[in-house]
């Protein structure tokens, strides 16, 4: 049967990396269909909302949405309402996209790139497992008021038991298929939520004996990650600390256009959920429309949408083999070029699937 992928572009550089991507998953799964849908500022600069209904509804009737990047200059300073990042937050909270999955990998040939010392990056593959939709960025209250004359301002940082046991699942399911390393982040000396979190990591721990699990505490977490970055397989963590834990290990491949990213919901089972793969960057008004971007991570979330969503390893595993022997064979954007030739995005694209 054939499947249906939403395909988003949206703003800036998005379409740019998405048609490499479309071109690449054209290449090794000819049988899927794409329909492509405004998202975005594209859709706020028709007359359209960021999210328009017939968008949404090809979403609905996807197997998963690949999705390019949403924002445009004229629209910063604006109300979430009116902006074209609006689009992204409403599909994240519809179709309840819960766990958001960032794989770190620094290529052969690319270590120079690092901030870090080449000798602590080489072979680096790593994944920070985030949890998306819940903690200290949605519990309420959460509000600035004044108390007796004085303003003060409260976030609050709530999880329910079923919230952790879900991610944690997905955290010890992706460590099962890889190094069989599982390390949870917390604070646990501190936090209550860490508490509940760390005991319900432990629970589910007793269905996959074969993973080994470590808990560290935030803080360390963050100094571990540039101390000793290839000891880390999977991290799953909260809200917060993913978000802050998930930059932090992206910054230790040379550039942010090299990074994919996976969100998966609740839909679908394991190997074939729902999804949306997008890169981690955004729409990069400084290069849109130079045809230069680094269609890397676009690429690379295509081949995560086939591995988590159609249940095709092996196609997956083929496009990241193809993306890396493009940069052992000194394949270079003009980001990471450092006086190399430069390829251009469809270039690159083109040495990738050159290599299929
Ligand atoms: P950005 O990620 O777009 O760009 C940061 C830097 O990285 C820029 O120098 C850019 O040129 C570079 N870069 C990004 N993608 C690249 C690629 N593929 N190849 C080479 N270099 C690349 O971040 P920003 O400039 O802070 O934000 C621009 C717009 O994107 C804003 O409107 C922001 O709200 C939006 N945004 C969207 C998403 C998303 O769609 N998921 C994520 C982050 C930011």
């Amino acid at each position: 049967m054939s499947e249906t992928i939403a395909l988003l572009p949206g703003d800036g550089v998005g379409p740019e990396v998405m048609r490499a991507a479309a071109g690449v998953l054209a290449r090794v799964r000819p049988d899927v269909t794409c329909e492509e849908a405004l998202v975005g500022g594209a859709a706020l600069e028709r007359g359209l909302p960021a999210l328009p209904d017939a968008t949404r509804a090809l979403c609905e009737r996807s197997a998963a949405i690949l999705f390019g990047s949403v924002g445009l200059p004229q629209y910063e300073g604006k109300p979430l309402e009116r902006r074209p990042e609006l689009a992204l937050f409403l599909l994240r909270r519809d179709f309840e996209l819960f766990a958001n999955i960032r794989p770190v990998r620094v290529f052969p040939g690319l270590e120079d790139a690092s901030s870090l010392r080449p000798e602590l990056v080489t072979g680096l593959d790593l994944i920070v497992v985030r949890e998306l939709t819940g903690g200290i960025y949605y519990g309420k209250p959460k509000e600035q008021r004044t108390v007796e004359g004085v303003d003060e301002a409260v976030d609050t940082m709530i999880y329910r038991a079923p919230e952790v046991e879900r991610i944690a699942r997905i955290g010890f399911e992706l460590a099962r298929g890889r190094r069989k390393r599982l390390t949870s982040v917390d604070k646990q000396n501190i936090l209550e939520t860490s508490r509940l979190w760390r005991r319900v990591v432990d629970d589910v721990a007793r269905d996959y004996p074969e993973v080994a699990l470590e808990h560290l505490l935030v803080d360390n977490a963050a100094m571990q990650l540039v101390r000793r970055p290839g000891d880390f397989d999977v991290i799953v963590t909260e809200n917060m600390f993913g978000d802050i834990l998930s930059d932090e290990a992206a910054i230790l491949t040379g550039s942010i256009g090299t990074l994919p990213s996976a969100s998966l919901g609740a839909r679908g089972r394991p190997g074939r959920q729902f999804g949306l793969y997008e890169p981690v960057a955004g729409s990069a008004p400084d290069i849109a429309g130079k045809g230069i971007a680094n269609p890397t991570a676009a690429i690379l979330s295509a081949a995560m949408l086939l591995r988590y969503s159609l249940d095709d390893e092996a196609s997956a595993a083929r496009i990241e083999r193809a993306v890396e022997g493009v940069y052992r064979d000194g394949g270079r954007t003009a980001e990471l070029a450092r006086g190399a030739k430069v390829l251009s995005t469809k270039a690159f694209a083109g040495e990738v699937a050159a290599r299929l």
